[in-house]
């Protein structure tokens, strides 16, 4: 995966922040050292004003705007950061630690891919889209979500130049009904695909994992893991490799080569 950049403490600045889905917020903040550095696969770790827990909160990004200066980051409502987080306006300030572990890769003349989000592993997946595109390779994409309501990113993805952006939703509300894996099922039949890139829940990213290897097509996954320290010295984070050993999410991933993991 991408090597590791050093890990800074920046401040930022809230330009827009908003609702995005049900239960999503889009948020984008001005930091123009880090948006340069950052890579897509990246994260970053967020002090968040008015929350009353010590730990940081690790956010992966959608798009970082190296011209412009800022970061666009999706996140869910989930706990007390989270909302904390939803409640800061335009022109306030915080710290953010990053650019935190290694991203995806694109390999030198790559063929066809698809990036695949699951729920709130949109974000980091239109990260991958676009370096995608950036390396002009071809790229398809699929989206699942629980409900229409929930789902963001398919818009993102067609801009960037995807051949297909298909939506999955359980209940059927958009797009396909059924899971990203059906989805899938369907594209790899062609077998036209080099590489998939997918970040989501992690019983759908095994899923996705083996579906690959079955039909010897190269996966990243980019994996979510409750950090403390995101040193790689507390060891909270820690990844089962298929080797036996462990691997520290915050340092050597989030994003893994899926071989490697241990489902
Ligand atoms: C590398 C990485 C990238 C992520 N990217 C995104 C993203 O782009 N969008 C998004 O919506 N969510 C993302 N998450 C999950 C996000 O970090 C959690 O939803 C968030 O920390 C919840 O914090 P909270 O205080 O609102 O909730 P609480 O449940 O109250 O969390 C309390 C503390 O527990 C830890 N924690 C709780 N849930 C998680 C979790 N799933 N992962 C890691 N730490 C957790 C945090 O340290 C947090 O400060 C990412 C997680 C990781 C590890």
């Amino acid at each position: 995966m991408t090597p590791t950049s050093k890990v800074h403490e920046y401040e930022f600045t809230v330009v827009e922040n908003e609702p995005a889905a049900e239960g999503l917020y889009r948020m984008v903040f001005s930091a123009p050292v880090l948006a340069a550095a950052i890579r897509p696969g990246q994260f970053m770790n967020f002090l968040v004003p008015g929350a009353k827990q010590i730990l940081r909160v690790p956010l992966s990004f959608a798009h970082a705007d190296a011209e412009a200066g800022t970061i666009e980051i999706i996140y869910a409502l989930v706990g007390e950061a989270t909302r904390a987080l939803s409640r800061m306006a335009a022109g306030e300030k915080s710290s953010v630690l990053g650019p935190s572990g290694n991203g995806w890769s694109v390999r030198e003349g790559q063929g066809r891919s698809i990036v695949i989000g699951g729920g709130v592993g949109a974000p980091p997946v239109v990260a991958a889209a676009r370096l995608l595109a950036d390396n002009g390779v071809a790229f398809d994409g699929i989206l699942g979500a629980q409900a229409a309501e929930k789902l963001w990113g398919a818009e993102a993805l067609s801009e960037l130049g995807a051949g297909q952006a298909l939506v999955t939703t359980d209940d059927g509300t958009a797009g396909i009904k059924g899971f990203t894996t059906d989805a899938l099922a369907e594209l790899l039949a062609g077998g036209i695909y080099d590489t998939v890139y997918t970040c989501g829940p992690q019983v759908m990213m095994r899923g996705i994992a083996k579906m690959c290897a079955d039909a010897g097509v190269s996966c990243q996954v980019s994996m979510e893991r409750m950090m403390s320290c995101t040193f790689g010295a507390c060891n909270t984070c820690n990844v089962s490799m298929a080797d036996g050993t462990y691997k520290s999410c915050c340092m050597d991933g989030p994003v893994f080569d899926a071989k490697e993991v241990a489902w």
